[in-house]
């Protein structure tokens, strides 16, 4: 109740602002269409998972580029903590729907998808993970199924898909199914090139019409196991990859594992995926400010852990305890998820849009929006 008095509270003064502006200016601002989209999903990051990076990155983190911020209130259709699928599926597909459902609504029929609206508007697209690519997360963008755990179905829908390029783990859904296929054949039947060994060069990959990498049986390694940079080295190929025909291009990349470090309650697994991502932000800003026509949206589909970056707990020489504010001793709340609001940062043309306070599925309806793509 006190949440739908502040909303409509804020709605009055939102209209009041607007009209007292166009009084003003008596002029109706444009915004750019942007060509290019790419959206970044932190899987599991709020606000202090992204503070560790103020902390414990050695350079300026990529986060202070930002101008236009904006919240996201992260609730599933059934419930208040969401998971990743149905965070992911709000993103994707526009709706919100029950937790597990990977790109169907809350009565189980299919939605669009981003990367379905994209073809449709003849715009390639790319989807990319350091988890497997039929995780919950980047499978809601090219696939329906009525549980994410339904890998092997994802996987087949993956060959079958209007994808241009991939790149994530999850090989082992492919070629060991529990159903004896080998889905390396269907993708050579749908254009795919496809590579098992490393993320090539551009020139390798150039006159291909469609590719994908599938470089670990399940997921991606840990950054502390020695993954490198295949995040900022994926979306700088798909980058390439995706403009090279000038249609325009969807780029979904997520950073799979900031989630786990969460669950596990590892502060130095979370904080180095957490820093491998801001990297990756890095790498699809530079992109956006040399081309100017790409929007870049860096958010996430709920916070994991509950995560803080509290003063250090430490103990006198009587045995009593204190905190000492001089130094950050990471700390955590719960081993799931939480219903914190998550900030959303943008840039690039149609960056305006995506400041304020909304639900999870309005990045859809603003992507749209602001790209002028058909459903
Ligand atoms: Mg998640
Ligand atoms: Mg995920
Ligand atoms: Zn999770």
């Amino acid at each position: 109740m006190k949440l739908k008095i502040l909303f409509s509270f804020s709605a009055i003064f939102m209209m009041l602002s607007c009209n007292i502006t166009n009084v003003a200016t008596k002029e109706v601002v444009k915004v750019k269409s942007p060509k290019n989209v790419i959206l970044l999903i932190s899987d599991g990051t709020g606000l202090s998972q992204i503070s560790s990076t103020f902390y414990y990155k050695n350079t300026i983190p990529n986060y202070t580029q930002f101008k236009n911020i904006g919240l996201i209130n992260t609730s599933s259709s059934s419930e208040d903590v969401t998971d990743s699928a149905a965070g992911a599926t709000a993103f994707a597909c526009g709706v919100k729907t029950y937790n597990g459902a990977v790109g169907v609504a809350d009565d189980s029929t299919s939605v669009k998808n981003l990367v379905e609206i994209a073809t449709i508007n003849n715009v390639r697209t790319g989807v990319i993970a350091t988890s497997a690519i039929t995780h919950a997360t980047p499978a809601s963008f090219y696939a329906h199924a009525l549980n994410r755990g339904l890998e092997d179905d994802i996987a087949l829908q993956l060959t079958q898909s209007k994808v241009d390029f991939f790149a994530a783990g999850g090989l082992k859904f492919f070629n060991n199914r529990k159903d004896g296929q080998n889905l390396l054949n269907n993708f050579k039947e749908n254009q795919f090139t496809i590579n098992t060994t490393n993320l090539s060069d551009f020139s390798e990959i150039e006159s291909v019409k469609k590719v994908g990498f599938l470089l670990e049986k399940k997921e991606m390694p840990r950054m502390e196991d020695g993954r490198g940079n295949f995040l900022s080295k994926a979306i700088e190929l798909a980058t390439q990859f995706l403009s090279k025909d000038n249609s325009g291009f969807f780029i979904m990349a997520e950073g799979s594992q900031i989630d786990w470090g969460g669950h596990e309650n590892n502060a130095s697994y979370l904080i180095s995926e957490m820093i491998d991502f801001d990297d990756a932000v890095g790498k699809a800003l530079d992109y956006a400010k040399k081309d100017g026509n790409t929007l870049v949206i860096v958010t996430s589909d709920h916070e994991t852990g509950g995560f803080t970056l509290a003063a250090k707990k430490k103990k006198r020489k009587d045995g009593s305890e204190y905190s000492d504010y001089r130094e950050i001793g990471p700390t955590f709340s719960t081993g799931g998820h939480s219903a914190t609001l998550i900030p959303v940062f943008a840039f690039g043309p149609g960056s305006e849009e995506f400041t304020g306070i909304y639900e999870n599925n309005d990045i859809f309806e603003k992507i749209l929006k602001v790209t002028k793509w058909r459903k």
